[in-house]
């Protein structure tokens, strides 16, 4: 990002003074800049929704060191902050009042080996997908049923990030994060991240503290392909492939998702902006009583999780807009933005399905991105 050309927003460059400043002399050769601000930016092209809101204050972070000057910096320290990764997960509402700390950096490598494992790193603003594909391309399976998830690696954490039968939380290793309040990095395995579904703790304790740096996953040598989604399976079975490749599944649930999930780049959208609803036995049962063609899924703690797409759907939401906020055609799981919405049209539409499913199910939707 330069400072000049199609950016119309003020910037200004940030200088380590006290770094510059020796002995009591001023040296200007050792004023480096460090960080570049920027003040009121537009994030339309950052958030796939394509909300037209604008960030006070912008930052990209690279490396540790940009997130330690920030936190050292009597100005910035203080400011509210906002962590943004590729804007897959966000509505934003509202202009952003304080610090917006875009995720930047990137690599990616493998870092260990075990008889069983193969562990491999990326930075926290990779593309998602793109390391999907990288760990195949380097013979490493694992991740393939993930393939196609929008957003950054850094992000993939927040909400364990799940889709065709799998989670991010299978394979996970280990992340690095920048804790703001302790102002050190520091490592945090599997168990400390308290993964559940489209939950972790960075949505509780570590909430608005944690910016994570880097994530490690552990990628199994033994690999078996993961069929345990019905329509993933069933397409894979048409195909008549005889020996299932990583790479075969990648590919399937590739065509699966563009067949069935609108592309941000066409209309602007979150993916599902609701969780699926989880209820115990005994409401389920009393819901099939009255409902006997509920979709729903038993879960391995005796749970059951609903469809939230099919609860929407029969309240005869697919495809209705109110003003420019809708709830796509094919999926009714998917809001989107059909032109020129602001966060609260989307919010407003969202409001409106939650009331009519809670009246007509007795079940409360939750949302699945992060609202701003
Ligand atoms: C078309 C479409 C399909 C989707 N399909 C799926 C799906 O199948 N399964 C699924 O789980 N999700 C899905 N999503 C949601 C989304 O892709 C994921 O949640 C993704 O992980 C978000 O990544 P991001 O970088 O865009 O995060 P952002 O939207 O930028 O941020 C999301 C949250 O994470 C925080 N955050 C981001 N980066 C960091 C970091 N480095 N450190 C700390 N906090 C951070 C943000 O502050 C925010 O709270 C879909 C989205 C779309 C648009």
């Amino acid at each position: 990002m330069a400072c000049d050309g199609e950016f119309s927003y003020k910037c200004f460059r940030y200088y380590f003074i006290s770094a510059s400043v020796v002995g009591g002399r001023y040296n200007p050769a050792l004023m480096k800049p460090a960080l570049t601000l920027w003040h009121d930016v537009s994030l339309r092209e950052l958030n796939t929704f394509g909300i037209d809101a604008h960030a006070h204050t912008f930052v990209s972070v690279n490396a540790v060191a940009d997130l330690q000057a920030i936190a050292a910096d009597p100005q910035l320290s203080v400011l509210p902050r906002l962590i943004l990764g590729g804007g897959s997960n966000l509505l934003l509402t509202q202009d952003v009042p304080g610090l917006v700390l875009h995720m930047v950096n990137t690599g990616r490598m493998v870092v260990g080996e075990s008889d069983q494992h193969v562990i491999v790193r990326a930075q926290a603003g990779e593309n998602w997908h793109e390391f999907v594909q990288w760990t195949l391309a380097q013979g490493l399976p694992g991740l393939e049923n993930l393939s196609l998830i929008p957003g950054s690696v850094g992000a993939a954490p927040i909400q364990n990030i799940g889709a065709y039968g799998s989670e991010l939380a299978e394979f996970f290793h280990s992340l690095t994060l920048f804790d703001f309040v302790t102002c050190e990095t520091r490592v945090l395995s599997r168990d400390d991240c308290h993964f559940g579904y489209r939950d972790s703790i960075f949505k509780h304790a570590l909430r608005d503290r944690a910016v994570i740096i880097d994530v490690s996953f552990a990628l199994p040598r033994q690999w078996n392909p993961n069929l345990r989604y019905a329509e993933l399976a069933a397409e894979l079975a048409a195909q008549s492939v005889s020996d299932i490749t990583a790479q075969d599944i990648a590919n399937t649930v590739i065509a699966i998702r563009r067949r069935k999930l609108p592309d941000p780049a066409q209309i602007g959208n979150a993916g599902s902006f609701f969780k699926n609803p989880v209820v115990s036995q005994e409401q389920h049962a009393q819901l099939l009583a009255t409902h006997p063609k509920l979709v729903a899924y038993p879960q391995s703690d005796g749970s059951v999780k609903l469809a939230a797409g099919w609860l929407i759907d029969q309240c005869g939401w697919k495809g209705r807009s109110i003003g420019p906020a809708g709830v796509h055609e094919r999926q009714a799981l998917v809001l989107v933005n059909r032109g020129g919405a602001t966060g609260a049209d989307v919010l407003a539409l969202a409001k409106k399905i939650t009331d009519d499913v809670r009246a007509r199910f007795g079940v409360m939707l939750d949302n699945e991105p992060v609202i701003i």
